[in-house]
């Protein structure tokens, strides 16, 4: 019965829309273009209300087939997101060997994708000898470092903030030690080792899977596969982002768009996860204002204690509006549209009134915005998202960014001027036609005689000849 099937390849990401969604487009395209089956391998818990929705839009072809539920009570209430997903896949193991032995047994399984926090998988995986791939769901940049991370944990002995000089990653931008991976900020917490531990692994895989594309990172591009075979091959799939974002949407923005002249609207959101605190949610609220610009924000409860608050769900608990400043609403509502806690962010980038983007530089959100032309503010906040803003205000120059304060926090003065500079100003030309640019670059990337398109069709090729 198993022989009459089509291939199949099993898919595992960690929880967080932000790895979804790639690998859900991933498997549409393996689906469509490659005539693979899929199988979804997901987390019982937790599901977001997006990521439920996400799932059951996907086609009948893309199977999904749920964890049990592991029981995380025992970690302290401030274990980072990094740890839990990667205590989770442990637990999990035995759960991830039973479905991958059974899918083998009764499928022609010819892979098996998992994303960066997953890589323990490997050890179920390999056992079966199934061939293991690591999808990596942000950039080169992050990627080298995370290649590069055995070596440097064992050669650097202070904190990566106290580091004298940036680090130059060969073919990358220098970055300061206090902007690298959020885990690096504190080399004794275990989100640390747990990194140190995943780039280890991270050699383990068949191939590396990047969703990124040339020509926005060419140098590393160029040099990632020639550093003495330390590590796996590395392939430039991307950029793969959603064909439509999951609809879920309370306010209808879109029509509000409608109403709005050509390039003239700011929107406004920190990815599914990211959170301000009270005083940073009040200094944005007060430059947008200042700033006179129009603008679509999507806005969650701000949270003093972390940035990403809402990682696993997206919804804000709260009513956010409550937590703006006094009249705000009312004073802006000629120019200003809220969105509580989620926007249909596909729809509203590719819409013609969208003119800039303030973002938490999430990659995914970053790859959407340049597919569309559409220049961003740099505004990070945890994850690997400080090395992309770097990346895209110093190397790639897509993106503006705001000062920032002695005490960390960008002030009204300083984001409403940041916001007039990108929606009107030379520097906001510049970055405007850079962003064209790329999705012309990004375009070229997806079509048939493409790198991305190609590099997939080669890899699944290898795949069938394993099996056949
Ligand atoms: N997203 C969305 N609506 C929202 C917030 C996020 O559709 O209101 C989508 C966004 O388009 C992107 C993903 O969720 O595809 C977020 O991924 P990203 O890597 O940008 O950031 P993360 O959420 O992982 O921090």
């Amino acid at each position: 019965e198993g022989d009459s099937e089509a291939v199949r390849v099993a898919i595992l990401p960690t929880p967080g829309m932000g790895h979804l969604i790639p690998l859900g487009e991933l498997a549409k395209l393996l689906v469509s273009h490659h005539s693979i089956s899929v199988t979804f391998i997901t987390f019982a818990e937790p599901v977001s209300k997006a990521q439920k929705a996400f799932l059951d839009a996907l086609p009948p072809t893309i199977t999904s087939l749920q964890l049990p539920p592991v029981s995380l009570a025992d970690l302290p209430s401030d274990t980072h997101i990094e740890t839990r997903m990667s205590i989770a896949t442990d637990r999990s193991l035995p759960a991830v060997r039973t479905i991958l032995h059974t899918l083998q047994q009764s499928t022609r399984l010819i892979a098996f994708i998992v994303d960066l926090f997953a890589t323990d998988t490997f050890t179920v995986s390999k056992e079966l000898g199934i061939p293991s791939f690591l999808f990596f769901p942000s950039n080169l940049f992050s990627l080298s470092l995370l290649l590069h991370l055995p070596e440097l944990d064992a050669s650097t002995t202070c904190d990566y903030r106290d580091l004298p000089e940036p680090l130059q990653l060969p073919g990358c931008v220098p970055v300061l030690g206090s902007d690298l991976l959020h885990p690096m900020r504190d080399r004794s917490n275990d989100g640390y080792k747990w990194m140190v531990h995943h780039a280890r692994r991270y050699r383990d895989a068949d191939a590396i899977l990047v969703n990124t594309f040339r020509d926005i990172e060419p140098e590393t591009a160029k040099i990632i596969n020639e550093e003495d075979n330390k590590w796996p091959p590395v392939y430039l799939v991307g950029p793969l982002i959603q064909s439509d974002s999951p609809d879920i949407e309370i306010v209808n923005c879109l029509s509000w768009l409608d109403k709005q002249p050509k390039e003239s609207v700011l929107y406004v959101s920190f990815g599914s996860g990211g959170t301000l605190t009270c005083a940073q949610m009040n200094e944005l609220a007060c430059g947008l204002e200042m700033s006179g610009q129009r603008f679509l924000w999507v806005v969650r409860s701000p949270s003093d204690a972390k940035c990403d608050a809402n990682y696993f769900d997206s919804m804000s608990v709260d009513d956010p509006v409550e937590f703006l400043p006094e009249g705000f609403v009312e004073r802006t509502k000629e120019v200003g549209l809220l969105v509580p806690s989620w926007a249909p962010q596909l729809q509203v980038l590719a819409h013609i009134a969208t003119g800039g983007f303030l973002s938490h530089c999430g990659w995914n959100s970053t790859l959407e915005s340049v597919m569309h032309g559409v220049p961003m503010i740099a505004w990070p906040l945890y994850a690997e998202q400080r090395m992309n803003a770097v990346m895209l205000t110093e190397e790639v120059k897509v993106a503006l960014r705001p000062v920032v304060a002695a005490d960390g926090i960008y002030k009204s003065e300083k984001i409403a001027k940041v916001v007039k500079a990108l929606m009107e100003g030379e520097e906001g030309k510049k970055v405007r036609e850079k962003a064209k640019e790329l999705q012309e670059g990004g375009t070229r990337a997806l079509m048939e005689d493409g790198e991305s398109c190609k590099v997939i069709t080669e890899l699944t090729n290898r795949w069938r000849s394993t099996i056949t």
